[in-house]
């Protein structure tokens, strides 16, 4: 999703609403992120943001990520990576490489939410479960580790 205007002023609002402000490192976070169609690791982040200091870049993306801005994404390695809320970027699945780790976004077709969201639906009523949303994850192998 393209970096616009109204982006910004969301995640303004959401910091302000947690009394934090809105310092220029944590709008290169945003823009970084914002840049990117996956999730970055930490190192990730700070090697796209040489100006942001590696001691506060931890706790700007706590900060971020307790506004509701940025969330978790753990995928098969190690590394926690992060990306913008998908109320501010769009609904979206991830691909997952269970050989690196490496994790890409990807947009499933309305059709196929459309299908899926009515299949769940049924699936979780049957557990006496309200459906809200889903998360899902195809995990494999990326073209480098093929
Ligand atoms: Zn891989
Ligand atoms: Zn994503
Ligand atoms: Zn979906």
């Amino acid at each position: 999703m393209a970096a616009g205007a109204s982006l910004y002023a969301e995640v303004a609002a959401r910091m302000n609403a947690q009394q934090q402000r809105f310092t220029s490192s944590r709008r290169q976070i945003v823009e970084v992120l914002a840049a990117q169609d996956r999730p970055l690791s930490i190192p990730e982040i700070l090697e796209a943001t040489p100006e942001v200091a590696q001691s506060s870049a931890y706790r700007n993306i706590a900060v971020l990520e307790k506004a509701g801005v940025v969330t978790r994404v753990m995928s098969s390695d190690e590394w926690a990576r992060f990306e913008l809320a998908e109320d501010l970027i769009g609904h979206h699945h991830h691909l997952m490489c269970a050989g690196c780790g490496v994790v890409q976004d990807i947009v499933v077709p309305d059709s196929i939410e459309h299908e899926l969201d009515k299949t769940l639906a049924v699936v979780a009523k049957r557990a006496g479960f309200l459906l809200q949303h889903h998360r899902l994850d195809l995990i494999g192998m990326c073209v480098s580790c093929q």
